[in-house]
């Protein structure tokens, strides 16, 4: 194995999430508030966006500098056409233990088996509450929650592994959603994970006081269902992990605001145009297109990707202000949650 490359605060680069379109057809108010991703929104160009091949291409050059999980992601990357081709290319990189796709699911009932099949090993859904008017209200949308539950339905029975649910919860909002999600999770041997709310992009009016920590939803969850820890598989897991106690499977939490976990994040995002971001909370990223299309070869793109990696110093949350991040800073539909 050769010697990975590591940043300057010493994290290797494991893993990487490649967003494959900055459309959506949902418009969940704290990722793509519609009154900003409206009608007039300017969404990329088709040919601005990476094709299959190049994508592909960038994976293969970053296996040997580390990488090994790989998630598509967007936006929706359901909205991408012919994905179970880029799917069936990924998998077939050496290297690449961990193929994984984030989706909201409503497009999944159509998409599932031809994923199964192309080789992908995993399912993450997004989910922020069962009951119907509070799921449509928080997303922003007309596409019932029983959709979303056919798509997480479809992915099991196409066999995509143990799915996962993430859902984000804002105070005031969704919060009082916990029990039943949890509850959800347990009957359909689903591990759902909950997110506190974070100040991704500029406009999705994030404020201290929407974030729902973590150790209030355990602390809720817990005095329904008696959880203990689980121990990390790997260093850099961002979810921190409960056993119920019942034998019920487990439930998850993502502390990215109150128990910031930068020291540990060794992830790099792909943005649809091909720039590379080493954190979530970037103003900008490293353009690989433009060598890419100009004829780069795999050594000065590999030579590219290193040297980004090796001056790479983020740590955004870990910095995070009482009131927030200051700054400009990209929205997470367009760099990929
Ligand atoms: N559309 C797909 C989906 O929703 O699963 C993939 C992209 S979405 C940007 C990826 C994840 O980011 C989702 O689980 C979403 O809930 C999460 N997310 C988006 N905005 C967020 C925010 N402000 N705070 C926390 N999580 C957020
Ligand atoms: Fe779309 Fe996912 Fe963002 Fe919701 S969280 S608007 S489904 S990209
Ligand atoms: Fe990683 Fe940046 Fe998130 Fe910290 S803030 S965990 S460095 S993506």
């Amino acid at each position: 194995m050769p010697e990975l490359q590591r940043d300057l605060r010493g994290r290797a680069l494991r893993d990487l999430r490649v967003s494959v379109t900055d459309r959506c057809n949902l418009r969940c108010t704290y990722c793509m508030p519609r009154e900003v991703f409206g009608p007039d929104y300017a969404f990329l160009e088709r040919d601005e966006l990476l094709t299959f091949e190049e994508i592909a291409r960038l994976v293969r050059v970053m296996v040997p500098l580390g990488v090994e999980k790989v998630r598509l992601t967007g936006g929706e990357p359901l909205l991408r056409r012919d994905l179970p081709d880029l799917v069936a290319m990924l998998a077939g990189i050496d290297g690449v233990t961990d193929l994984a796709l984030t989706t909201n699911a409503v497009l999944l009932p159509r998409h599932a088996a031809a994923l199964a099949a192309a080789g992908l090993h995993r399912v993450t859904v997004s989910l922020d509450a069962l009951d119907d008017a509070m799921h449509r209200a928080v997303a922003d949308t007309d596409v019932p929650v029983a959709a979303v539950l056919a798509g997480i339905d479809a992915a099991v029975a196409a066999g995509l592994g143990a799915v996962k649910v993430n859902a984000v919860l804002q105070r005031g909002v969704n919060d009082g959603e916990v029990e039943a999600l949890a509850a959800f999770g347990r009957d359909r041997g689903v591990t759902v994970r909950f997110i506190e709310f974070m100040d991704v992009g500029t406009t999705n009016r994030w404020r201290r006081d929407r974030v729902v920590p973590a150790a209030e939803v355990i602390d809720r969850i817990g005095a329904r269902w008696p959880v203990e820890p689980v121990e990390p598989t790997r260093p850099g897991e961002v979810a921190e992990r409960w056993r119920y106690v019942d034998g019920a499977g487990e439930v998850g939490v993502i502390a990215s605001v109150t128990r910031p976990f930068c020291g540990t994040c060794t992830r790099a995002r792909l943005s649809a145009v091909g720039e590379l971001f080493t954190c979530l909370f970037a103003a900008s990223g490293t353009d690989l297109r433009g060598p890419l299309r100009d004829g780069a070869d795999d050594a000065a793109l590999a030579a590219a990707v290193g040297g980004v990696w090796a001056r790479r110093d983020d740590r955004a949350s870990e910095l995070r202000a009482e009131d927030g991040l200051s700054g400009p800073r990209v929205e997470m539909s367009y760099i990929g949650g």
